[in-house]
C-alpha cells in the first residue's frame, strides 16, 4: 500500500479530482465533502503535515495562491465573503495529515458561525499574556 498522502496522489492524477488551480510548487482542488458549493482546498505540492513543518517560503507560497482564486472561488458561486481555514494537527480536527487551507464560501442566508464560534474563550491576567507573549517572541 502506497504510504502517499490522499493529496499526493490527487497531484500526481492518482486520484481525481476537480483542480482549479495548479502551480510549481502548490495546487488546489474541489473538497469531495463539501461544507458549501465551491468549497475548495489549497495544498503545497510536497506533503508537509502541519504548517509548522513547512519552509516559510512554501507557506507563503500556499497563502499566495489563497490569495490568488479566493476572488474566482467566491464568484463561481456567487459568495459574498469565505471563511479560510487550517486545521494544523490531529487534536485540532487535521484528518489528512498534509497541509491544506480551507476556502469556504460563505452566503448572506449562511447560519454558518464564525471562527471564533469553535471555541469557549479564555480568561488570562495581563500577567500570563505577557509570560506567553514574551515565550513566543523568545522561541521563534
Ligand atoms: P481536515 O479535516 O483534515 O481539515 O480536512 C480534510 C478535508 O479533505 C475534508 O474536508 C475532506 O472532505 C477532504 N477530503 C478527504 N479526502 C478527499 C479526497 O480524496 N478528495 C478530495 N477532493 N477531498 C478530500
Amino acid at each position: 500500500m502506497s504510504d502517499e498522502t490522499i493529496f499526493t496522489q490527487i497531484v500526481a492524477g492518482k486520484i481525481p479530482s476537480y483542480t482549479v488551480y495548479e502551480d510549481e510548487t502548490t495546487y488546489a482542488f474541489l473538497d469531495a465533502n463539501p461544507l458549501a458549493p465551491g468549497h475548495t482546498l489549497v495544498i503545497p505540492k510536497e506533503p508537509y503535515e502541519r504548517v509548522n513543518d513547512m519552509p516559510p517560503e512554501l507557506a507563503g507560497d500556499v497563502f499566495s495562491t489563497v490569495s490568488k482564486i479566493t476572488d474566482a472561488v467566491e464568484r463561481a458561486v456567487d459568495a459574498p465573503a469565505s471563511t479560510i481555514a487550517i486545521n494544523n494537527g490531529e487534536e485540532a480536527g487535521q484528518e489528512v495529515p498534509h497541509v491544506h487551507c480551507h476556502i469556504i464560501p460563505q452566503f448572506r442566508d449562511s447560519t454558518t458561525k464564525p471562527v471564533h464560534a469553535l471555541f469557549t474563550g479564555a480568561e488570562l491576567s495581563a500577567e500570563e499574556m505577557e509570560t506567553i507573549a514574551e515565550t513566543i517572541r523568545n522561541t521563534q
